[in-house]
């Protein structure tokens, strides 16, 4: 069984450029899931506003505060950016590249986003009672990964799957308060940006394992953090895996050989209890924003990977969405990855509205891509998973010549 929540107050998180994080986005994932029907093989689900108990799982109550009480008069502007970097001190670029906006329904479409993200942990925690393996898509906004402890960042104001993600780990305490080995949950993190918040708030967690693929290019790329090297500290050391891409192009062949080179074999080792994923649309080729080649194949490949490749979560899987910033791709991406959740083989978006259209076989993402870019790319990915496994290989037998 396959849930999607979505809820049309998360529309109405508004600012003024429409080229970033804006509701159409939502917008087109919605009107693409109606045209394919692939929105009737799903249950739908509104979600319901979460607590401030719920916020203050990962966030400071100042952080809090500052958001929950904004105001707006109703002669000024129905939005305002809140930037973490000192206007004072920032460059022009920092304030462009990191201009996050608050508007008149934002804590309510937050709040409701955020308690998506619960209902979806509850669904795949009451699978693990009953012996089902639900999964699931939260389709909020505004997204979450960026947002660390104390601060709005990089389009999103709170984290939700890092609310999610503790959320289950104190679930699965309740479930089973005498052994400690099934209070864990990994964050596998495949947006094109780092996701800082996450690692940030989970940096000294031995319980929350996060995973992150990112295009990286020693520290060029927002938000310039999620090196190898930050593999979490005390208790959480070994916990925060980094994989940074240095190369842009990075398509669907290379994403599957880093999930099936590092990710499967740290979540089977980790044996997690679900498995949540950070799902970013902005690694897909043709995106504004990023700048790799994963297609809408691709995503169902990895996709299916989690769902098989790691037994001990049996299917229980819940995917929340980050980045993607052209909607028709952003949108073709979320039809591959719920095709995989629901079980079916891949077809393409324009198949699915158009049954009669021939279906061409594209072979993933190299296509149209200079051979020689191509070489390249692959040598570059498989050095960062060379040095993932050296640096990792003290907390993770996997890693280690056997
Ligand atoms: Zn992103």
């Amino acid at each position: 069984m396959t849930t999607i929540w979505y809820n049309p107050i998360c529309l109405q998180h508004r600012g003024e450029d429409p080229r970033f994080e804006c509701p159409e986005r939502l917008e087109a994932i919605i009107s693409h899931l109606e045209a394919s029907s692939l929105i009737k093989k799903c249950v739908v689900r509104a979600g319901h506003a979460a607590t401030d108990d719920d916020i203050l799982l990962c966030h400071s109550s100042e952080h809090l505060s500052r958001i929950n009480s904004h105001q707006f008069s109703k002669d000024a502007p129905q939005f305002e950016y809140i930037n973490r970097v000192n206007p004072v001190e920032a460059t022009k670029e920092q304030l462009s590249k990191d201009s996050t906006y608050i508007s008149q329904h934002s804590m309510e479409a937050s709040r409701v986003s955020i308690g998506s993200c619960l209902e979806g942990v509850d669904m795949v925690l009451h699978g693990l009672r009953d012996g089902n393996s639900p999964n699931g898509f939260v389709l909020c906004r505004p997204p979450g990964h960026h947002s660390e402890t104390n601060s709005a960042q990089g389009f999103c104001l709170f984290n939700n799957i890092a609310i999610a993600a503790q959320y289950a780990v104190n679930q699965l305490k309740q479930l089973f308060p005498d052994n400690p080995l099934k209070h864990r949950v990994l964050v596998f993190d495949w947006d094109v940006h780092h996701g800082n918040g996450t690692e940030e708030i989970f940096y000294h967690s031995p319980e929350v394992c996060y995973v992150s693929t990112h295009l990286f290019g020693d520290k060029r790329f927002y938000p310039y953090t999620g090196a190898i090297e930050s593999i979490g500290s005390d208790i959480g050391r070994g916990y925060n895996v980094n994989i940074p891409f240095q190369t842009v192009n990075v398509g669907d062949s290379d994403f599957l050989r880093v999930i099936d080179e590092i990710i499967v074999p740290i979540a089977n080792e980790f044996a997690p209890s679900v498995v949540l994923v950070s799902a970013g649309f902005d690694i897909m080729e043709g995106d504004s924003v990023g700048r790799l080649l994963v297609s809408p194949k691709g995503l169902h490949a990895m996709t299916s990977r989690l769902l098989t490749g790691i037994p001990c979560i049996q299917g229980r899987l819940l995917c929340v969405l980050e980045g993607g910033y052209s909607h028709n791709i952003l949108a073709e991406g979320v039809c591959g990855v719920l095709q995989a959740l629901l079980g079916d083989p891949f077809v393409p978006y324009d198949v699915l509205v158009n049954p009669d259209e021939e279906q061409v076989d594209l072979d993933d993402s190299l296509i149209g891509i200079n051979p020689n870019v191509a070489k390249r790319v692959r040598a570059s990915v498989d050095e960062t998973i060379q040095k993932v496994k050296t640096h990792l290989s003290p907390y993770w037998s996997c890693f280690r010549d056997k």
